[in-house]
């Protein structure tokens, strides 16, 4: 909603001008990442041969402009990422970083081609008599164009007749209007393929809670930070443009609704797998027979996924995840050839191939049968993240590292699945907030200068973890101590060199960024609101009204208004009542003390331009009766959430 521009304005610019810059890698940082390599064995080159193989071409100058005109994609941003690893990046995640690096268009066996690293998800297309098949479709349409050109131009200018989405993640369906038109999803003339139940958990999960992942996926992936090498340098998964560029989500027109379920597509003949609540909550793999090629969406990667992912989703059911891999392997194991995940480049060769879906299969069941070992031993999460260690067969496997997922964040999710957040000790059931035990905590360490004295030291002695804990509690109990911003800045900041994890890295790095700044409000976010809201229902819409109601100033009020929405032949009563906002289509015909017959494109462009809702509501084709007081009341509940909300701060 514009209003929230207007927040973002205000609280946007604090950047501090005196800020430290990124510090060097310290004495405990090299050696711990010079010790990586005497660990894991670099010798083996053998990704770096599949992750070239079949190269055909890729974008001549690198870049990929947005319809507004910046620079969305830019490959040359990455160019640094070479030869040995720096001191400030773990060698191990430096190594996938420059696996991710190579980008293009590859062809995989006949007929299918894949282009890779323009976006932080691949595109794959199929080739049929007359035209393609298309797997994911990118985060951005520019990002999905470009690749479907060099489709188009390398090896044959065929249209599109059907794209399947694997799952509901931005990255796999967000650019689709870059490769087909919605009139033509629409009229049925392009088949869009999804698993069953895409729409509405892609809606859930992005309008109910889209403010506060947003926030959070800006420091997972790192959207503030330069690309250097104190800086992002890879998320484990690929590469994270995400600067601009036009994004959408439509509904499907052809849903799968069973595992083992065919389709045969201009004479292509695929299989489709059902993994619900694995990695995404509505997800399937396809298998290709007649290629060969098993796409494994994102069950199967070259990287330990997320359980839980740190921008915060709902947790993902790990033994069922381990569960559908193992499923795939039975059901197209015996004639698969090739590997080809939605992220990271492909398994090459059958034997391969089940290797490395047999040991991904462990991986997730190693942790996730280890974390509910230990949990039924007593041990709470803390203790589990740091007590499980996976066996040398599959921790000596490159695909079965930490670079997005990790064990520890994914046996505390796998906790959290199966118990909730609490461990059993009364003592944490029922902590004070944050600030408020921030306060005491400094007041009984003898002060904020006694503490920072102490972390200083603690610092000094490479313990880094210790140093952000405790430094917390200072900043929040006072915001305005700087140099306890920029010690916790410097701790996070090593912790963040140290990580394999790409999305570690980042996540530790905006931190540190933001303590020594202030908020970063990305330069070019991606353009997703407007399109949005148009795409969803009215039901969704007022769902997603209902948990903008500041429930304070609800309080009291009952309010109830009629909505029709002629072109929908849809009637909606709204009504707000202790507190809580309603929507109804069976009590259509209750009181109601303001009735408003729009079409739901003026509806969105009221609530996305509220300023001009006198011009809105009185143009043609809108009517209203009943006191439009109401109305006006009923809009004061709402509350616009502030997108940049403080993290690292109080
Ligand atoms: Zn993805």
């Amino acid at each position: 909603m514009k209003t929230n521009k207007i927040t973002t304005l205000l609280i946007g610019f604090t950047i501090v001008a005196n800020a430290q810059a990124p510090k060097q890698a310290s004495t405990f940082t090299q050696k711990s990442n010079e010790a990586v390599y005497s660990k894991l064995n670099f010798d083996d080159t053998a990704d770096f041969t599949d992750a070239k193989r079949g190269f055909i071409a890729t974008l001549p100058d690198g870049k990929i402009v947005s319809k507004t005109g910046n620079v969305a994609v830019n490959l040359n941003d990455f160019a640094f990422i070479k030869g040995k690893s720096p001191a400030t990046a773990n060698p191990a995640l430096w190594r996938q970083a420059q696996l991710n690096n190579i980008n293009g268009l590859f062809k995989i066996t006949n007929g299918v081609y894949q282009v890779r690293s323009l976006d932080i998800a691949n595109i794959s297309f199929i080739e049929t008599k007359t035209g393609y098949v298309v797997i994911d479709a990118l985060t951005i349409g520019e990002a999905s164009t470009a690749a479907y050109e060099l489709v188009k131009k390398h090896v044959a200018n065929k249209p599109i007749l059907a794209v399947i989405v694997t799952h509901t993640h931005g990255d796999h369906y967000g650019g689709i209007e870059g490769l087909v038109s919605a009139e033509d999803i629409k009229s049925g003339k392009v088949k869009f393929i999804t698993p069953k139940g895409f729409y509405e958990e892609a809606v859930s999960e992005n309008v109910l809670l889209g403010n506060v992942m947003r926030r959070r996926a800006g420091y997972q992936f790192g959207l503030g930070l330069e690309k250097s090498a104190t800086g992002q340098v890879d998320v484990g998964l690929g590469k994270p443009f995400l600067s601009g560029g036009s994004s959408s989500l439509l509904q499907p027109n052809f849903e799968v609704e069973k595992t083992g379920q065919k389709i045969t597509i201009d004479g292509l003949d695929l299989v489709f797998q059902l993994t619900p609540n694995s990695e995404a909550p509505a997800e399937l793999t396809v298998f290709a027979p007649a290629q060969k090629v098993f796409f494994s969406a994102e069950i199967a990667s070259h990287t330990y996924h997320n359980v839980l992912t740190p921008r915060g989703a709902k947790t993902r059911d790990a033994k069922a995840w381990a569960g559908y891999i193992d499923e795939a392997i039975d059901l197209f194991g015996d004639k698969t050839e090739f590997i080809v995940p939605s992220h990271t480049w492909p398994v090459y060769g059958h034997d391969k191939g089940i290797t490395f879906l047999e040991k991904q299969r462990d991986l997730y069941k190693y942790v996730h049968d280890q974390t509910v070992h230990l949990a039924n031993k007593g041990l709470n999460k803390d203790e589990i993240a740091e007590e499980i260690k996976l066996p040398a067969e599959l921790s000596k496997e490159w695909y079965n590292r930490d670079f997005y997922g990790t064990v520890k964040h994914n046996a505390k999710a796998t906790y959290q699945f199966y118990l909730g957040w609490w461990d059993g000790n009364p003592a944490d059931y029922d902590k004070l907030p944050q600030v408020e035990a921030a306060k005491k905590y400094v007041e009984w360490f003898g002060g904020e200068e006694t503490a920072l004295k102490k972390a200083t030291e603690s610092y000094q002695k490479g313990e880094y973890r210790w140093v952000a804990e405790v430094l917390k509690h200072v900043i929040f109990a006072n915001p305005e101590n700087v140099p306890a911003k920029n010690l916790q800045a410097d701790a996070f900041e090593q912790i963040a060199y140290q990580s394999e994890s790409g999305i570690w890295r980042d996540l530790y790095l905006s931190g540190a960024k933001e303590l020594r700044e202030g908020v970063i409000v990305p330069k070019n976010p991606i353009n997703r609101a407007a399109g949005f809201l148009a795409s969803l229902t009215p039901e969704a819409i007022f769902d997603y009204l209902s948990i903008t109601v500041d429930g304070n100033k609800a309080a009291g009020k009952e309010i109830s208004l009629r909505f029709v929405f002629p072109e929908l032949n849809k009637n909606i009563l709204v009504y707000l009542k202790n507190g809580v906002l309603h929507q109804s289509q069976t009590r259509v015909n209750d009181k109601a003390e303001f009735t408003l017959a729009i079409s739901k494109a003026k509806f969105v462009e009221l609530l996305t331009n509220p300023e001009n809702a006198r011009t809105i509501l009185f143009s043609e084709g809108v009517i209203f009766e009943g006191d439009p007081l109401k109305f006006r009341e009923l809009a004061g509940v709402f509350e616009p959430a502030n997108p940049y909300w403080n993290i690292v701060t109080p």
